[in-house]
């Protein structure tokens, strides 16, 4: 199936590590132009140059912005427009987890969680907005998780905002139709630089693969292990196609067969 990629125009948030940076190898390799944005400097230098090196110059523009930061954003937006003129397909990805119970979760950082979870998604829609408008096939992939349906004890507000942003991923697929289709992935457990964090911080004498092979265990993972990010890549590049033409307002769990309802 030809994803119908080539020469469209992809925005990554967060390409600079894990599962963004493999969305971006995966929609170069499928011949997008990928912009890509980070927060820090030399992760995302050496993310740019990782995939100028396979697909050329040209089709990558690398750009430090921050998410949640509105002028980065417009930042961002106005250097797209300046190397392409459009969006074809923004992949709202940029963010991480915190590993919280309630009780440990101060009021602080539920502000926190919350901003992230929500204005990652709101103020790249934002800045991106008109350049979605000047593509004639205009896509959103919003990347979450499976947690927005099945809360973890551990991790109570990612949890909480990710299923306050899987419902305003279906309202902006109902505001933004006909023009601009909004989709999302809601992982399971990705093997990404997240996992890497975690590992490094546990400080375990046990090999990352083993200590992920328990992990999986643990989870009950149906297929046995966590996810490659270029597995959820896929997913994201899928739904962010025009192969995916009819497709708004829609999930696909990228998961390993983690989920527990129907
Ligand atoms: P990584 O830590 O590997 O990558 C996260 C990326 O986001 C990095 O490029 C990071 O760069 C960037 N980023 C984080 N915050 C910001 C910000 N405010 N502005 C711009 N860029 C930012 O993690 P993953 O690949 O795992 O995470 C990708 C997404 O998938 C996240 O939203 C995560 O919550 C979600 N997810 C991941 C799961 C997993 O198991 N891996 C499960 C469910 C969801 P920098 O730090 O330099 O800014």
């Amino acid at each position: 199936m030809d994803l119908g990629l080539s020469g469209r125009v992809a925005v990554v948030t967060g390409g600079s590590s894990g599962i963004g940076l493999a969305t971006a190898r995966v929609l170069l390799a499928e011949g997008a132009d990928v912009a890509l944005c980070g927060r820090n400097a030399e992760r995302l230098s050496a993310a740019a140059r990782e995939l100028v090196e396979k697909h050329g110059k040209e089709r990558v523009l690398a750009v430090r912005a921050d998410v949640l930061n509105a002028d980065d954003c417009k930042e961002l937006a106005a250097a797209v427009a300046g190397w392409r003129g459009r969006c074809d397909l923004l992949v709202n990805n940029a963010g991480q987890a915190r590993m919280t119970t309630f009780a440990e979760t101060s009021d602080a950082a539920w502000k926190e969680e919350l901003e992230l979870k929500f204005f990652s998604q709101i103020l790249p829609l934002r800045a991106f907005r008109a350049l979605l408008e000047a593509s004639d096939a205009p896509a959103i992939v919003g990347v979450n998780s499976l947690l927005a349906y099945q809360p973890e004890p551990h991790m109570v507000a990612t949890s909480a905002a990710r299923a306050g942003v899987q419902n305003l991923l279906k309202s902006l697929a109902w505001e933004l139709a006909p023009k601009i289709r909004v989709n999302s992935v809601v992982l399971g457990l990705v093997d990404s630089g997240q996992w890497r964090r975690r590992y490094e911080s546990l400080g375990l004498t046990m090999p990352r693969a083993e200590w992920l092979a328990s992990v999986a265990k643990e989870k009950s993972i149906p297929l046995g292990r966590l996810g490659e990010p270029e597995e959820a890549a896929r997913a994201i590049a899928f739904l962010g196609s025009p192969a995916a033409s009819f497709i708004t307002g829609a999930q696909l769990e990228v998961s390993g067969g983690a989920s527990r309802f129907i």
